[in-house]
This record gives structure tokens, sequence and C-alpha cells, in this order.
């Protein structure tokens, strides 16, 4: 019988620095036993963020890109020395990689932002994987280092690189299938993938986590295993609220609705290709890693307590057609189609009989881009920096306090979910006397 396959995703936070690097070996040598690890890692720290700037740079020809680069490949060389014996193998590879990108920003910027984007973020996960396997070796791990490229083939939509499956699991069967042995570590990166013709894409920010659920869903994992920076997953973002708490377990259902309204805990997508396999996730805490965090499995419905998420950057678009008419169904499929082509997240809609309302994630221009592509046949009013607060399993004493403050624009209640999308209202209080 084949050994079974465990899936872990350490993201940037766990890897920020050598001692961060340390514990998540330890905490691989601690499953290295009769388990294939497929171990997935994000970006160093905030690299991600930081090669953004080197993007933005690059494209705006100030100058600064070079040294911005310079700046990133300072940090993981000397997270190398740090972890690594003098003149080991990963030095070079690490140069190799960042001379990749000097290459590219000796050029002049590409017109196509969102390919260039992909070539050079990319880069974040290509190097702490390297500095990972190299250091997993050091103490006396052998990880194969694979690069996820090579199996992970999406579609040409660059920044938001959608999988093509048929592809994905061929290769997965193809390449990474014969490498699974007892005792085998697989080390691997999160985010990047690449189209049929080779170009390296990205998922999407905080990609890494769907990156360990499309290798689980490949090789039919046992399970998958999130390593956080918080004990697993809670009730609301602990940097907005207090009083959240953790919960022990969670039905997929439940966590496809959190996420994919912002709760940050896991990428929206991750859910799905685990729940088409009943693939348990687990989302524990890497600084404690025995204890047991919260377990994600079947569609048990539970009583659960009030959750909250948060997405902010929305955008609340008032479409009404130009020549005054109702906005009818062709209107609302022309105004879809172009919202699907642009990628355009979709979070809240209403429709009246001369105005159609939507909320979108404003990301990257593309509100813009939409709003221009349809003006010829619409006028569309735009309230910008909203927050989209979604509540499951509400309470009024919770509800109340979310309100305050805050103007609603639009409210949905559904059987288990409240939305509403705000704004801070300005809060008018007396002077002394
Ligand atoms: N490094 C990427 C990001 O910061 C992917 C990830 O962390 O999941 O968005
Ligand atoms: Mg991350």
């Amino acid at each position: 019988m084949s050994p079974q396959v465990k899936v872990f995703k350490f993201g940037g936070a766990s890897l920020k620095d050598a001692e961060g690097i340390r514990n998540v070996g330890r905490i691989i040598s601690s499953y290295t036993n009769d388990n294939q690890l497929v171990v997935v890692v994000s970006a160093i720290g905030k690299t991600t963020n930081a090669l953004e700037d080197v993007v933005d740079a690059h494209a705006s020809g100030s100058g600064e890109a070079m040294e911005r680069l310079n700046t990133v490949r300072d940090a993981h060389l000397s997270l190398a020395s740090d972890l690594l014996p003098d003149h080991h193998p990963a030095f070079p590879a690490l140069n190799d990689a960042f001379v990749e990108i000097e290459w590219v920003l000796e050029e002049s910027p590409y017109d196509n932002y969102d390919y260039m984007y992909d070539q050079i973020v990319s880069i974040g996960e290509v190097v702490s994987s390297l500095l990972v396997a190299a250091y997993l070796e050091t103490i006396g791990i052998p990880a194969k280092w694979l690069d996820a490229r090579d199996v992970i083939i999406t579609d040409n939509h660059f920044r938001e690189g959608w999988v093509l499956w048929p592809q994905t699991r061929d290769r997965m069967e193809r390449t990474v299938r014969p490498l699974i042995q007892p005792g085998g570590v697989l080390l691997t990166q999160g985010f990047i993938g690449s189209t049929t013709e080779n170009f390296t894409t990205t998922l999407g920010r905080e990609g890494s986590d769907y990156t360990a659920a499309i290798f689980s869903f490949c090789l039919d994992a046992e399970d998958m295993t999130i390593w956080k920076d918080v004990p697993g997953v809670l009730t609301a973002d602990p940097r907005l609220f207090e009083n959240v708490s953790k919960l022990d377990k969670l039905s997929y259902r439940e966590a496809i609705e959190m996420t994919y309204y912002g709760a940050k805990v896991i990428h929206p997508k991750t859910i799905k290709p685990l729940q088409n396999k009943s693939i348990p996730l687990h989302v524990k805490s890497f600084l404690h890693p025995s204890e047991p965090g919260t377990i994600i499995s079947s569609d048990v419905e539970d009583h659960y307590p009030p959750m909250v998420a948060i997405e902010s950057s929305q955008a609340l678009l008032h479409i009404a057609t130009r020549d005054f008419s109702f906005v009818a169904e062709h209107h609302l499929s022309q105004l879809f189609q172009k919202m699907a082509d642009l990628r355009l997240q979709v979070n809240m809609m209403q429709n009246n009989a001369i105005s159609f309302a939507v909320v979108v994630t404003d990301f990257a221009g593309r509100v813009d881009e939409f709003v221009q592509s349809i003006d010829h046949d619409f006028k569309v009013l735009i309230d910008r920096d909203l927050e989209l607060i979604t509540i499951r399993h509400a309470l009024d004493s919770v509800l109340d306090e979310l309100k305050k403050g805050r103007i609603i624009l639009l409210e949905e209640r559904s059987r288990n979910t409240i939305q509403m999308v705000v704004k801070e209202a300005p809060v008018i209080t007396r002077k002394p006397r």
C-alpha cells in the first residue's frame, strides 16, 4: 500500500526570520515518520509586498526598482547565512533566481502590467522554497525541491490564474505521484503556476493555501494542515474585535461562506477541492503545534456562535441605463459578461426597476476598467472605500454593536447570513460647555 500523503502549508508569518524557519523545521521533523509530507511554503514574511513595490517602481520608471530588489535579495542572503553552512549550493541558486529578475528590470517595462507582475512577484516563493529546502537538508531532513510551476497549470489570466484541472492532475500523476514514499518530504511553493506555454502565473494574493489544496486534491491526501499564527479559525478577526473565540470544528459549508466574504484565515478557493474529496483541513498554530486547532470537515451542521467577517476595499456601483429604460435581462447579461471577463468579485447585488446595485471588490483598477467599458450604455455612480460585513448566525446584540458609527448602504438577509455594506459615519459629539 502506498503511504498516506499529508499536505502542510506554512505562510510568510511562520517563516519571517531564522528562528521561525527553525521552528518550521521542528514541526516538519516531528511528522516525518511513515507519511509522505508535501510542504507548501509562501514567500518569507512580507516579501510579496516588497516585490509588488519593485513591480510598481519598474512600471513607473522611478529608477528605484533595482535598489528595492536588492533589499529583498539582501534579506534572503542574510537569512541563508544564518541558517546554512558557508558555500552551501543554495547560495548560488538563490543568486541565480534574483539575477533572472535583474534581467527583467533591465528591459523596459512590459505593456502588460499583470504579466510583468507575475514574472517578478513569483520569485518570492521560489527563493523561500529554495531556502527552506536547503535548511531542512542541513538538519537531516532530505527534502526534494519541486517547482510547482511544473505541475500547476493555469490559464493565462495573469495575477489570477485559474487552474486547468485536467492538465494539472495529469502532471501530478506523472511527476509527483512516483516520488511518494514513506518518510519522504516534498518541498514546494505556493501561489505560483504556469501557463501551458510555460509562462509563470500567480493564483491571486494569499493563494498559497489554494496551492496546498490543489496538491491535496490531486494526490488524495489524508489531510491538509495550514499552520498559522492564530490558534485556529476564530469567530472574528482578533485584530479588529474583542472577545473572539476559537472554533473547534467547522463544516466545509460554513468555512466557504465565511472565507468567501473576507474571513482572512484561509484563502476562499481552498475549501472546495478538499470538500470534493472529503479531505479534512486542520488550521493550527505554528507557535503551539501540539494544540488541536480547528478541524474543517464534512457538512455536519452544528450550533455555531455568531461569526463575523469583514472585507474592506469594497465599491458599490449603482448602474442605470443611459436612456432611462428599465434594467432588463439583456442589460444584466451584458453587465455580468463584462464582470466575468474582468474577474471582478461580486459580493452583493440588488436590482430595482431603473438601477442595478452591485458590490464588488475594488482591486487592481478593475472597477474603473469595468465602468469605462460600459460607459457607452450605462451611467454609473460609485461609492468607494466601503466595508462588507458578513455575519453568520447573528444575534441582535452583535448586530447592534457592528452598526454603531456606520451608515448602511445595502443590506441583505437570508436564513443564516446577514450582509451589509457600510461606510463610517462621521461621529458628531457635543462640545463641552
Ligand atoms: N506570498 C503570497 C502573498 O503574500 C501568497 C501567500 O502568502 O499565500 O500573497
Ligand atoms: Mg500569506
